[in-house]
Formats: structure tokens, sequence, C-alpha cells
């Protein structure tokens, strides 16, 4: 039994004055495997207090001396990799190839950031004018379950390229995780209040980040409900804010495609981390001559898929992270059948012979319209609606009737007309016969989906703000 209840503020790991106590469980298996502590809003005014004090010296640093704080970053974190993927698996049951990547993620991501910030121009000449680029000042690093490390530490490589003190506030329901990456993280001996991290609520800890004058910035990865509250908040005291949102994304399998090659990807889309992943394709509209086929391929690869334990390196999907995940996926199987959509394969309840942990059976259901609930909302398991089409207007039009637009997939077996039908779509990225995207291009939603970009020269200049210095 692990018991956590300290935050890291000022370089060291502090106790927390919070009082509120929360399980960690184990979706695998339903076991209490520890307890947190979760900060409040008086730690949450200490670690901002922190970040402010540190900030006006790192805003005077140099490129040279930031790039050498993120390769300290890249080196203490690639030294806790396996830790990494170990508790991701034990804590929220990434699947063992998801959490494999996400390890190896953290420190590839401070990696890139170095090199985009050696050959980025922080100064500039336009027109009579000098620009130069300059932190924006303390930012909120706000973060979700489903993607603690990777997420913490894009963001964290962001700030620090862009000279930027930081608070983190990860998700209250990854303790583990956050106490592995925070003492990676303080293993590369940055100077104290560089970065804070700590755990809390929304209400009071991520209020507090989203109202406090001394905050100049958000950065925030989660729902577009709590983006909304956030972009409110924070407009008070006109903190700039990123906001990377909800997906439900499409998979336009055009009719040209390569089924077979094809459907294993789409699957790996929709499926990707059981589910729970902003940029799963949980659309897959196919043409309506060809559906057969397609369900045929779906129904073949779903059940040649292993559910089961989130360790084992054969596994496809784990469990869900919490019980309250669990109820979710529950209701929106229920509602599709309601809705009166066909069950392909997978349904309700636990698949057989799971008595204990959030399994849920991989589910896809076909005759779905767009205008049914398990198309318009996010549902963030593994469930699939498969959409029928008649010519590839309406396949464009369908993925874009959406409120949401975060990513978009294109098989075809023609680059030129995969090209076109991209160009036409509502999303910030889009993947064509692939389902991974390249980490040094901007990453982000159109529409709901989001405002700003994150990643390589964009996620940096998401922390920088343009100076113009213009003499007589
Ligand atoms: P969430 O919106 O419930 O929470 C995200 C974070 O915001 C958590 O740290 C939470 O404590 C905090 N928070 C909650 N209320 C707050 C408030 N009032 N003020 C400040 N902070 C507050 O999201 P979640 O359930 O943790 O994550 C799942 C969602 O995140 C999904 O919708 C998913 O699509 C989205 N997501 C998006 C991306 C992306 O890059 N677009 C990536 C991962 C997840």
């Amino acid at each position: 039994m692990r018991s956590f209840n300290h935050a890291y503020i000022d370089g060291e790991f502090v106790p927390v004055q919070g009082g509120e106590v929360v399980q960690i469980i184990n979706p695998a298996n339903e076991k209490i495997i520890g307890t947190a502590t979760l900060a409040n809003r008086q730690d949450a005014k200490r670690a901002i207090a922190a970040a402010f004090r540190a900030q006006s010296a790192l805003g005077r640093t140099t490129k040279t001396e930031r790039i050498d704080m993120l390769k300290r970053l890249q080196s203490a974190v690639l030294a806790r990799t396996d830790e990494i993927r170990d508790v991701t698996i034990e804590e929220y049951g990434g699947p063992f190839s998801r959490a494999k990547w996400v390890s190896q993620y953290v420190s590839q991501c401070f990696a890139n950031t170095a090199e985009v910030l050696e050959r980025y121009d922080l100064t500039r000449r336009i027109g009579t004018a000098d620009v130069v680029m300059e932190p924006v000042g303390v930012a909120a690093l706000i973060v979700p379950w489903n993607s603690v490390a990777g997420t913490m530490c894009s963001k964290l490589a962001s700030a620090i390229a862009a000279g930027c003190a930081s608070v983190i506030k990860p998700s209250e329901f990854s303790p583990l995780q956050t106490q592995v990456v925070a003492e990676a993280l303080h293993e590369a001996g940055l100077p104290a209040g560089i970065f804070n991290i700590l755990l809390g609520r929304g209400g009071d800890v991520g209020d507090e980040l989203s109202t406090n004058p001394d905050v100049a910035k958000i950065s925030f990865t989660g729902s577009t409900q709590t983006g909304k509250i956030i972009a409110r908040a924070g407009v008070e005291t006109m903190k700039r804010v990123s906001l990377a949102l909800t997906g439900k994304s499409a998979s336009l399998l055009l009719d040209d495609a390569d089924f077979p090659s094809a459907i294993p990807l789409v699957l790996g889309a929709a499926f990707l981390n059981n589910g729970q992943a902003c940029v799963a394709g949980t659309r897959l509209l196919v043409p309506r001559a060809r559906q057969a086929e397609a369900i045929d391929l779906v129904r073949e690869n779903v059940a040649a898929m292993r559910v089961g334990d989130p360790g084992d390196p054969a596994t496809t999907i784990g469990p869900l992270a919490t019980q309250a995940q669990y109820e979710r996926i529950q209701r929106f199987i229920h509602l599709g059948l309601e809705e009166g959509a066909t069950l392909v394969t997978g349904g309700k309840g636990h698949p057989q012979g799971f008595d204990a942990g959030y399994f849920v059976k991989p589910t896809v259901f076909s005759g779905v319209r767009n205008d049914m609930t398990i198309a318009r909302e996010e549902i963030f398991g593994p469930v699939l609606s498969i959409i029928a089409y008649e010519d590839e207007d309406e396949a464009i039009h369908i993925a874009n009737e959406s409120i949401y637009g975060l990513h978009a997939y294109v098989f075809s077996s023609q680059s030129d007309r995969a090209r076109r039908v991209a160009s036409r779509l509502e999303a910030g990225t889009v993947l064509i016969n692939r389902v991974s995207t390249d980490l040094l291009a901007p990453f982000g939603g159109v529409k709901q989906s989001g405002i700003g970009r994150e990643n390589g020269v964009f996620g940096l200049e998401a922390f920088l703000e343009a100076k113009a210095i213009v003499t007589a």
C-alpha cells in the first residue's frame, strides 16, 4: 500500500495542506493499491508563488541555458522509462504497448523541443521593428487522467523552452504516475520553482490556477466542458489560453481503399488506449456498396483481439480506468441499442470470464446515423460506430458534421484523392493510411476540439509573446 501526501513546490516535496484522501485502485482487479492526499487552494497559491518567484530569472535565460535544462530533463525521465510504463499500466490500465510508447515519448518530447528551440529565432527584424519573442509568464499546465506522463512532459518542455515557470496540475485520478514523473523531473536538478507539481480537484486547485492574477497562461488538456469553464475564468485576468479538448474523429474508408490492410489500422485508431484517447477514430465511414465486406473484416479483427491483463504485451484492450468510466461506456452501449443501431460485436456487460476489473467488451455498431448520440458524443471507451455513405461528398459531409474537429483518418489507394479529401476535412490533423502523427507537427483541434496548437514550433509559440521594439 503506497501513500502520497506531498506536492512538489519550490524544488522540494512538501506535505500538502489539503485534507481530502482518495484511494488508488488498480482497474484490472479493483484492488486498492494506495491513497493520496489531494492539495487544496492554499497549496496552489504556494505553488503559484514559487513559480512567480522563479519566473524573472528563467525569463532571462539564454537559448543555450534552456536547451541544457531540456536535455537534463530528457536524461532524468529517460532513466525512469520502465517505471513510468509500469505505473501507467498499474494505475489506469493502459495496455502495455501504449504505456511503453508513452514512457518513451516523455523523454523524446524534451529532445524534440530542444531541437525546435535550437532552430527557432527568438528575435527577428520585421520592417523597422526588432521583434523579441518573450516568455508569456507563469503557466498553469492542466492535465487529464488519460494521458498523464506524456501531457505533463510535453507541456513542460514547451514552457521551459519559452522561459515560462509553471505549475502542473495532473488529474486527481493519477497519483502514482504523477509521483514517478515528479521524482524523475526533480532528479534533473533545475533551479527551484521553475516547475511545481500538485494533485488536486478542478474546483479548488484548478480554479485557483484559472483565476490567480499571477498566472499568465493556461495550457489545458481535457474535456470541452471543463475547457469552457477554464476559458471563462481565465478571461477575467486576460490569461492566454490553449485548450486541447474532446474529439469525435472520423475514419473515412474510401471505396478504393484496401480494406484488409485498412481495417486493422481503423480499429487501432478506434480502440487506442482502450478507447480512452482524444484522437480515437470512433466513427467509421464506409461506402454503402462495400459495407458488408467492411463489417465482416471488423468482426473478424475484433474477434482476434485479446482483452485482458494490460501488463501482457499480447493484450490489445485492458480495463477502463475507473468504475465511472465503466458505467459511462455501459450507458452509451445501451443508448446505441435504444436508438436502433445494430450490434456487430460486443455489447453490454463484462467480457466472459472477467469477474473483477473494469473490463468492457470491444463494441461495434453498424447502421449508425450521424444524428445518433453514439455518433455525436465522445464515448471514451472501445465503442466504434459504422456509418454508411453513398459517395465521397457525403462522406466528407458526415465527417465534418460534428461540433468537434480533432483528428480525421483517410484510407485510400490513391494519394492525390486522399489529399483532396484531407483538404476538405475540418480537423486539426488528418492522417492518410496511417494512425500515428508526426511529433513535431502541430497538434490540436478546430471547432470545439480546442484553441491553439501544441508540439513543435507551434507548441513553443503558445508560450511566447511578441514584443516590438521600434527605435527613432
Ligand atoms: P476533465 O476535463 O474532467 O479534466 C481535465 C483536467 O482538468 C483534470 O486535471 C481536472 O482536475 C481539471 N479540472 C476539472 N475541472 C476544472 C476546473 N473547473 N478548473 C480547472 N481545472 C479543472 O477531463 P478528463 O476526464 O480528465 O480527460 C478526458 C477528456 O480529455 C476527454 O474529453 C478527452 O478527449 C480530453 N483529452 C483531450 C486531449 C487533446 O489533446 N485534445 C488529450 C487527452 C484528453
